[in-house]
């Protein structure tokens, strides 16, 4: 039997057990979860500077704080929402009990990208564990320090059968992926999306998809420019760039691309001083295949701030790009890094139309002063999430549903939404095996006269 065999054998044996299902079990592993994060936030922020040169501030109100956010509400709110709901019932259940019951779903296999790497592998963990499912949790190999000390620590506070971590790179991925899951939930980028889903197919198991896409933003003249300008820096430059809802490229009306560089470039030297390089609170890109990558991205535009790179150290700088045409380089992929390139168009109808003759993006930003012009994004385009003006802060609203739409995701989590992802909303109906008379009309022989008619 494979590492990654024995994994899921394992966590499937402790699910058969019961004991995952009992909500003081499921409370006490998620206040154990909330343990780890008070007592081991050293070792978390040391892995994730050693990884991506995160300061620890920055791990902590990028990571750890919306986790443990996330734990406290789930625990207040688990037993309303894991309560049955009684539903509205019609002629032939009338005197029945109808309700829904939600039930975990058996054993959920959790496949973590390296971005955020505990955020976006323990936010559908706790989601699994509220459930009362098993889990198996594979973080990114990507993030070198932060899989071996998730992998460390983890079992010290949860339950190591139930929730085992596997770590390891493609190969082990794969024969995770040919074993038979409950439920896939996986971040990660859409291509090997696509591959989730093919594997999941075999088994019939039902996926959870958080991809990434370009998520664009647009910039109304009717606005102030200086404060959407400073919203922007920080919701694009946060994490270098490697944000799977950071803004990904401006579009604007030639009249303010001047100033809207302008604005951005102060903004950088606001938050990340006139030398970014040495600033603590500005990252590294994750390693040189993805600088090799960012940089190869630059050869077709025109730098206007920015542009310098060390491919020993996986700095880019902050970058902005003017004039950038529709064909280019850094408009065919997402570009998860450092760099904004702008996009001159005409106006908003413009705009609509560029956003709509591409691929779904998973957020969308708008900046500007007119309602109207908000209401027109709203209802004219379609995204995973959409935020008028400011950058990121969607996500952080548990009561909102998170996810993509197309190729930006299927699926949703985060607060309630988490829990009914990972969960079978089970119908029930309870009669009783009496009132036989009533049930009459509907067994043959069929004739009018039972029915009344
Ligand atoms: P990654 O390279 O860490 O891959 C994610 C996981 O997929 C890893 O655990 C890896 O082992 C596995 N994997 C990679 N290649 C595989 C293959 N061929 N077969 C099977 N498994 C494979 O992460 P990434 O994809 O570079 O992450 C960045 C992407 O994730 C971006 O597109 C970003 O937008 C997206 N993202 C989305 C969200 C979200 O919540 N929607 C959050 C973070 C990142």
């Amino acid at each position: 039997m494979s590492r990654e065999q024995q994994a899921v054998a394992c966590a499937k044996k402790a699910f058969e057990t019961g004991r995952s299902k009992p909500l003081e079990y499921r409370i006490q592993q998620l206040k154990n979860l909330q343990r780890l994060f008070t007592e081991r936030q050293k070792d978390i922020s040391d892995a994730i500077n050693k990884d991506l040169r995160k300061s620890e501030v920055g791990t902590q109100l990028y990571e750890t704080l919306g986790l443990e956010g996330e734990i406290n509400l789930t625990i207040k709110k688990l037993k309303e929402w894991a309560a049955p709901r009684a539903v509205e019932k019609n002629l032939l259940t009338l005197s029945d009990v109808v309700y829904i019951k939600p039930e975990p779903l058996g054993v959920v296999l959790i496949i973590g990208a390296w971005n955020y790497p505990w955020a976006v592998t323990i936010q559908p963990l706790i989601g699994a564990i509220a459930a009362g499912n098993a889990a198996v949790v594979k973080p990114s190999e990507i993030c070198v320090h932060t899989a071996k000390v998730m992998e460390r620590l983890l079992p010290l506070y949860i339950d190591k059968e139930l929730y085992p971590v596997v770590t390891g790179g493609v190969p082990e991925t794969q024969e995770l992926l040919r074993q038979r899951f409950d439920h896939i939930f996986y971040t990660g980028n859409s291509v090997v999306g696509k591959l989730i889903m093919e594997a999941a197919a075999k088994h019939l198991t039902p996926v959870t998809l958080e991809l990434g896409g370009k998520s664009p933003c647009y910039i109304d003249k009717d606005s102030d420019i200086s404060i959407a300008c400073r919203r922007v820096t920080w919701g694009k430059y946060t994490n270098c760039g490697q944000t799977c809802i950071a803004p990904d490229y401006i579009l604007c009306e030639p009249s303010i691309q001047d100033q809207v560089i302008e604005e951005v470039k102060k903004s950088i030297k606001e938050f990340y001083t006139d030398n970014p390089k040495t600033c603590p609170d500005y990252g590294r890109i994750i390693n040189q295949r993805h600088f090799k990558r960012i940089m190869a991205m630059l050869s077709d535009s025109t730098v206007a701030v920015g542009g310098d790179s060390d491919e020993s150290d996986c700095y880019i700088a902050p970058t902005i790009l003017r004039d950038v045409k529709p064909e280019a380089k850094v408009m065919q992929e997402e570009i998860f890094g450092p760099i904004l390139p702008i996009l001159p168009i005409s106006g908003l109808d413009e705009a609509i139309n560029f956003i709509n003759k591409r691929e779904k993006p998973l957020a969308l930003y708008v900046f500007t002063s007119n309602d109207k012009v908000i209401q027109r994004m709203v209802n004219e385009t379609s995204s995973g999430g959409l935020l008028a003006n400011d950058c990121l802060v969607h996500y952080s609203v548990s009561s909102l549903p998170f996810g993509g739409v197309g190729n930006s995701g299927m699926g949703c989590y985060h607060g309630k939404f988490s829990f009914d992802q990972l969960s079978h909303q089970r119908s029930c109906v309870i009669k009783k095996l009496n009132m036989e008379g009533v049930n009459n009309m509907r067994y043959p022989p069929h004739t009018l006269k039972k029915l009344g008619w």
